[in-house]
């Protein structure tokens, strides 16, 4: 399963405004409060999400959903440093279970929006927090403000049964993925992955097709996988954006995606939508 999806949880948007019965669910001895270390997950002796008793207790929460019935609530942190994450919390969550990764990554993401959100944006009033931590609200103006998503591309050109492949100077020794880059406004899917493909390594490309989607909650991305076809491999690198690249055949990616120590590189990890990207290519798809 795609990385970060398949929480399964009933967001319940028709209880966000009904102070009467969050009240209610908060004071229910079935509801659960996740466990966060500042953003990060805690897990149990299992490896699986940690989550304690709500108890009726006091400050601001997110309510992310009932799960069979039993309401599940994230607290709201005051971050130190919004946009910060430790390379730790990667380690964490190759040893989550794709589920739990999905509700702690909707928890993580909306309390990175809160945090980058405190001052309307319209009348720079402070906002306080609203519908049960999916949204805030001015008391200046009345703007109502709304957790943002934001759409990033991440594809595979194609040429000749290779795909490219790019490694940016942070990643970890020997990792090449799939290039990316966020959409702008005015453009479609398509013409963002054509720019940026263009852009960070100099393909033309047509014939862009849709794989598949994932949230990536560092802080708040909607990743959009797509496979493009080149109508050549010469490439010619923005060094700014990317180290190296290069045109992997589908052995070379079978043998990565399977962690055969003499692939010629290290492939992306599975939370990643670049690993299912990789992994649907490969596959033929
Ligand atoms: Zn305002």
């Amino acid at each position: 399963m795609t990385g970060f999806t398949g929480a399964g949880l009933d967001r319940a948007d028709h209880l966000r405004l009904d102070a009467e019965r969050l009240a209610d669910m908060m004071a229910n001895g079935d509801a659960r409060l996740l466990r966060l270390a500042d953003l990060d997950p805690v897990l149990d002796a299992e490896g699986r999400l940690a989550w304690a008793p709500l108890d009726g207790a006091e400050g601001d929460y997110i309510f992310l959903g009932l799960d069979e019935g039993a309401p599940l609530f994230a607290p709201l942190v005051r971050m130190q440093a919004p946009g910060q994450r430790a390379w730790s919390v990667f380690r964490l969550l190759s040893m989550m279970s794709v589920r739990d990764a999905a509700i702690w990554g909707a928890a993580r993401s909306v309390n990175e929006w809160h945090n980058r959100h405190r001052f309307c944006g319209i009348c720079g009033t402070e906002t306080g927090v609203y519908r049960a931590g999916w949204g805030r609200k001015c008391p200046g103006c009345g703007a109502e403000h709304f957790p943002r998503v934001d759409p990033v591309v991440i594809m595979l050109a194609e040429h000749d049964g290779r795909a490219l492949l790019g490694r940016q100077p942070q990643y970890p020794q020997g990792r090449y993925s799939a290039l990316a880059g966020f959409v702008e406004p005015g453009e479609s899917i398509e013409e963002a992955v054509a720019r940026e493909l263009m852009e960070e390594a100099g393909v033309a490309v047509r014939d862009v097709r849709y794989v598949a989607s994932q949230p990536w909650p560092f802080p708040g991305s909607l990743m959009i996988a797509c496979i493009a076809s080149a109508d050549s491999d010469v490439l010619s690198l923005d060094t700014d954006e990317l180290e190296d690249a290069f045109w992997a055949s589908r052995s070379e990616v079978e043998a990565a995606l399977a962690g055969d120590p003499a692939a010629p590189f290290l492939a992306p990890p599975s939370f990643a939508i670049a690993n299912t990207l990789l992994t649907r290519w490969s596959a033929g798809g």
